[in-house]
């Protein structure tokens, strides 16, 4: 079963609960029109559909073997990757000043959802070149600016955001990846870098690193680490890629899933030294990092949306086909899908993969107003209402992405666990989204120390406003199709407000009590606020009745999350102020 892109429900959630329709009618995106939207999600989804889609199972089975340093990728790749940069889909959000085409953030993470539910291993290249953009356009030199951005941005030349060593994983600080100065204004590079995904492949003539390295005379930790542009190819004074630079790929990994994606171990300097160019001041490459950082996490939030989206797919249409047993009315040899507990499955994942897009598209929608908001307060605001809910898009989305996987297995029986489905590809794929990005155990420690605080604490009061005030509409609605949504989705947000209320009142006496409820806390503030999500996109649909919208669908979706799903914020409430206390290295050493 091949993917078909939901263009129509990306687009619903993206303008509705998403907030894009708010946002085109506030101006902030000068002249962008809904048509506009409606067509570039339209074209994005073909060519998602249609040409990368097929090549998902082709990048599995092949893989990207290395021979003689150089790595091959699957048949197909090549010319499917340079039709896609061709069709400008690398440049979507990127600056119109290098080529880019200026548009939001926000419709760029629609389609970068439909790349990753095409292929993960496809989309993830792509995301790298466009957070190096991010750097590179905000940090790096006009110098470095006119030679790099015009080929990053037009996808001629892809980018690798290297950060990872052996002894350097979430401790980004203890990396040792060393860059010395050299007479001519560059830096010299020599070190190691494992895990770097797109780090030597044949899509492009040229790869740009992006590198953390510390120099000799840096402060220890997070403060002494630089970002360095470092080509595969040094440039000719036209701007040819010219002379290899002293940076190999060592090995790639044989890993779980995506394996289509090339994941590298970069060795830096065997000849003295690689060529790099810093990237904004020396000692202050995190700054920079985190502009990437931050676009990545929402990137791979959305590769968790993709690869749930594609496994519902899959499994509903097994679901319609496969007979097996006796429906609940004496029918023989029913397709499965008229048992109820298939039903569950199949809503849940549905539930699940919805409630994480919307969650993703509002992270899109923020970051874009952080970039254009009116006036110095939008964009703080819009500011904050992406670091709060980065971390959060990142780790739901990626843990639902495998979730979903998972029960796509199940629905399948045991053709599920047989790889000629595809379905048991979907969860290899989906598992390495929680870990690569900043773990989901960071994400939420990320959520519970750093955003919480932020406006002392003022930002999450806003939110939880917001989400209540949903709440009160969806009550005063007052459809008996709804059920008890607006009960239900209110009992969630209490407990999301009482749970947050309690971290916050420990982050400074009891640290790691707040840190060992971090993880359910994150899952207890996405179900509170995808579910609500859920329910202001059914309330559009009430709303747009008779504009030909049908609202049932969106009824019955917000309906089932806040009345299985959104219930179990209650015990998640429950675990983070109770359960910290048996979480204890004592009660490991007994075992
Ligand atoms: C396929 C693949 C592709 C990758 N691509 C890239 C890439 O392109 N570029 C790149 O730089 N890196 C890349 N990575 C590396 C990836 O980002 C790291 O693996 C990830 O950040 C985790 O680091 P680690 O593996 O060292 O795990 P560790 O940091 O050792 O973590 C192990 C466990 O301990 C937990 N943990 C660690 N520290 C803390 C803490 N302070 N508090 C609570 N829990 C903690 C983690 O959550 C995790 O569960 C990739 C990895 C893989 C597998």
């Amino acid at each position: 079963m091949t993917y078909r892109a939901p263009v129509a429900d990306i687009a619903f959630t993206l303008k509705h609960s998403a907030g894009l329709k708010r946002v085109i009618e506030d101006g902030l995106y000068d002249d962008l029109s809904e048509d506009l939207v409606d067509a570039v999600l339209a074209e994005a989804g073909r060519f998602a559909s249609d040409v990368v889609a097929p090549l998902n199972s082709v990048g599995d089975k092949h893989g990207t073997p290395l021979r003689d340093g150089a790595v091959i990728m699957p048949p197909g790749w090549q010319q499917a990757y340079r039709a896609w940069a061709q069709g400008g889909w690398n440049s979507v959000a990127a600056p119109a000043q290098w080529g880019g085409q200026g548009l939001p953030h926000a419709l760029n993470a629609a389609c970068i959802e439909m790349w990753n539910s095409a292929s993960m291993a496809f989309g993830i290249g792509p995301v790298l070149t466009m957070a190096g953009i991010e750097a590179l356009a905000g940090h790096g030199s006009a110098d470095l600016q006119r030679t790099y951005l015009p080929k990053l941005v037009s996808g001629e030349w892809m980018g690798t955001m290297q950060l990872t060593e052996p002894q350097a994983g979430s401790d980004v600080g203890a990396l040792r990846t060393r860059a010395e100065r050299a007479d001519d204004g560059s830096y010299r590079i020599t070190g190691q870098k494992i895990f770097i995904t797109y780090g030597e492949h044949d899509l492009t003539d040229n790869i740009i690193h992006f590198v953390l390295a510390r120099l000799r005379d840096a402060p220890p930790g997070n403060k002494g680490i630089s970002l360095f542009l470092v080509p595969k190819y040094l440039l000719n004074p036209d701007g040819t890629p010219g002379a290899r630079n002293d940076v190999r790929c060592h090995s790639i990994e044989h890993k779980l899933g995506i394996h289509g994606s090339p994941t590298c171990t970069m060795v830096y300097g065997d000849g003295g030294g690689a060529v790099g160019y810093l990237i904004g001041e020396e000692n202050r490459g995190l700054n920079c990092m985190f502009t990437m950082m931050n676009n990545a996490r929402l990137a791979v939030a959305l590769q968790g949306v993709g690869i749930a989206e594609r496994a519902t797919q899959q499994a509903l249409a097994y679901a319609r086909e496969r007979r097996q047993g006796r429906a609940a009315d004496g029918r023989d040899a029913s397709p499965i899908i008229v048992h109820p507990d298939v039903r569950r499955m199949l809503m849940t994942m549905q539930a699940l993969t919805r409630a994480a897009r919307a969650l993703s598209y509002a992270t899109g929608v923020a970051i874009d107003r952080t970039h254009r908001g009116h006036d110095g307060a939008d964009r703080k605001a819009g500011g904050e209402r992406a670091a709060l809910l980065t971390p959060v898009a990142k780790a739901f989305s990626t843990d639902i992405g495998t979730e979903v996987a998972s029960l796509g297995v199940q629905v399948h029986g045991g053709m599920g666990y047989i790889e000629e489905t595809g379905a048991a590809q979907h969860l290899r794929d989906a598992r390495i989204a929680a870990i690569y990005e900043g773990t989901n155990g960071i994400q939420a420690i990320d959520l519970v120390t750093r955003k919480l605080p932020l406006a002392g604490g003022g930002a999450m009061k806003a939110y939880l406003d917001e989400l209540r005030e949903i709440i009160v509409a969806v009550a005063a609605v007052n459809d008996p199709a709804l059920g008890s949504t607006a009960a239900r989705l209110g009992e969630a947000v209490d407990s999301l407000d009482r749970a947050t209320a309690w971290l916050l009142g420990r982050l400074d006496s009891a640290r790691d009590t707040a840190l060992a409820g971090a993880t359910p806390y994150l899952r207890l503030f996405a179900l509170a606020a995808g579910g609500t999500m859920l329910a202001d996109d059914a309330l559009a649909a009430i709303r747009m009745t008779g504009q030909g919208a049908d609202a049932a669908p969106r009824i019955a979706a917000a309906r089932f999350f806040a009345e299985n799903l959104a219930v179990q914020s209650s015990g998640l409430e429950r675990i983070v102020v109770d359960g910290a206390d048996s979480i204890t290295e004592a009660e490991l050493a007994v075992s």
